[in-house]
């Protein structure tokens, strides 16, 4: 292997990283940190260091790094069959078999899978097939897409602009006139700190009431949003949300879209968010979890209202204008086949259920009473603990404080890789789906040494 100075120097020299501060990287100001392998909960460093990946690479290895199953499956399909395309209604064992798996776990009227390579692809489709979809109807003005402020879509023209986050859109010219975004379920930011958690779910209602009223009902296509806010800030959505929302978008024909490229395939402890929170969406994106990122896969289900209009199109229109290269992949098929079989195999929905909650429990006893925490949340295998210089007057920390990048730095020196979420001081867990009560203990009494020796003042 080369020695570890000359892939750091090439890697600086040669590769241009995603989501990474080029130029410090480029200078060499910040470590460059490269990973050689990885067993379980845990990866390990080019320098041996052993870290206890609590964020699951970016919540996406679902059952954990290093199973051989996965890999074996991966490595039957390309000595069998590496490639061939889906067009024109061609398939393969392991693309057929993948769709039938994914609608035997998918909400009961959900109808077809479309798949892609990742979340954003997904997401772009997906907006593709909500406009087509309404042509097909004569209703062609009816097109806009609302989504979340702090939502995370993925970062494309469309899905960067669906994203909620302002680093996504900022000298990109972002984002696209045809989507608008509207308040998110922030408990923690409500507007009034004695608002109810059920009053702050109709206070969004309302304010996503009166966004479809000034835009025109006969404008807006579609709603998407994930069912807990992810990389917005890990917020699981306040009591009666869901609800409240789904009763406004039927009263004005709204089409609702789950992404669930991180709540898919059991990290709430249900198999999809959608049954959780019981939303009844009319497309469900599909990535991360469904091959736990061993390849790259994603997918778009639609539902049997929407397939029926879509028919109806190729009859009018022709086949479907629709279709990438490397769509329903075979090698990415069979690691969802084998990750699929596993995650029931392990029981792992039940797992994040449990020990989701244990982690989150223990997170709470450790940290709850610390004066500089403003909250901690979660649902199944998602935690996220929030950082404020005065918690009870909602009085936040300077951005430039960069505190909860430091105390993820912190985290790490521990031995414990956490996510600094991007808007806010945020540290977020997403382990994977397998850990156990041990794994969990470890995370949380790493957290609390880090908290600990962080300086808040
Ligand atoms: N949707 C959600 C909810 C996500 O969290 C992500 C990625 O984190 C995406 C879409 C985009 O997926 P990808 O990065 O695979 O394009």
């Amino acid at each position: 292997m080369l020695t570890n100075d000359q892939l750091a120097e090439w890697d600086r020299d040669n590769f241009f990283h995603p989501s990474t501060h080029l130029a410090n990287h480029a200078r060499g100001d910040t470590p460059s940190r490269i990973i050689t392998g990885g067993e379980g909960v845990y990866i390990e460093d080019r320098d041996g260091k052993r870290l206890l990946d609590a964020f699951a690479g970016l919540y996406c290895v679902n059952v954990g790094y290093g199973r051989q199953e996965i890999a074996e499956a991966i490595a039957e399909q390309a000595k069998e069959l590496a490639y061939y395309h889906a067009y024109v209604g061609h398939g393969t064992e392991a693309s057929i078999t993948l769709a039938k798996m994914i609608l035997d776990r998918a909400p009961d009227h959900m109808s077809k899978v479309y798949f892609g390579m990742s979340g954003s692809d997904a997401n772009e489709t997906n907006i593709k097939l909500v406009w087509y979809y309404n042509n097909i109807l004569g209703r062609p003005q009816k097109k806009k897409i609302i989504s979340r402020w702090r939502g995370y879509h993925g970062s494309g023209l469309m899905t960067g602009s669906l994203t909620g986050l302002e680093l996504f859109h900022k000298k990109f010219d972002l984002p696209l006139s045809q989507v608008i975004h509207t308040e998110a379920p922030y408990y923690l930011h409500r507007p009034d700190a004695d608002m109810s958690e059920r009053a702050f779910s109709n206070w969004c209602a309302e304010r996503l009431e009166e966004l479809i009223l000034t835009e025109g009902p006969d404008t807006i296509a579609a709603f998407i949003g994930e069912p807990v806010l992810g990389t917005g800030g890990i917020v699981p959505p306040p009591e009666g949300y869901w609800a409240a929302i789904q009763a406004v978008l039927q009263k004005y024909d709204i089409l609702l879209i789950a992404d669930e490229v991180v709540t898919g395939f059991g990290r709430l402890g249900s198999m999809f968010g959608s049954t959780h929170y019981r939303l009844k969406p009319d497309i469900i994106t599909i990535a991360k979890g469904l091959t736990s990122a061993y390849a790259p896969l994603s997918g778009s289900i639609v539902s049997e209202k929407m397939w029926s209009v879509l028919e109806q199109g190729t009859d009018e229109n022709g086949p479907i204008g629709h279709g990438w290269t490397y769509s329903a992949h075979p090698i990415g098929a069979a690691a969802g086949i084998a990750n699929l079989q596993l995650i029931d195999k392990l029981d792992l929905v039940t797992n994040a259920g449990t020990n989701g909650a244990y982690l989150n429990a223990e997170m709470h006893k450790a940290l709850g009473d610390h004066p500089n925490v403003a909250e901690i949340r979660g649902e199944g295998m998602l935690c996220a603990v929030e950082f404020a210089r005065d918690p009870a007057n909602r009085s936040f920390f300077e951005a430039s404080r960069g505190i909860g990048a430091k105390i993820a730095t912190a985290l790490l020196a521990e031995g414990v890789i956490a996510r600094a979420m991007p808007q806010g001081d945020i540290l977020g867990f997403a382990p994977p789906l397998c850990l156990t009560r041990e794994e969990a203990d470890s995370i949380v009494e790493a957290t609390r040494r880090a908290v600990g020796s962080t300086d808040f003042g």
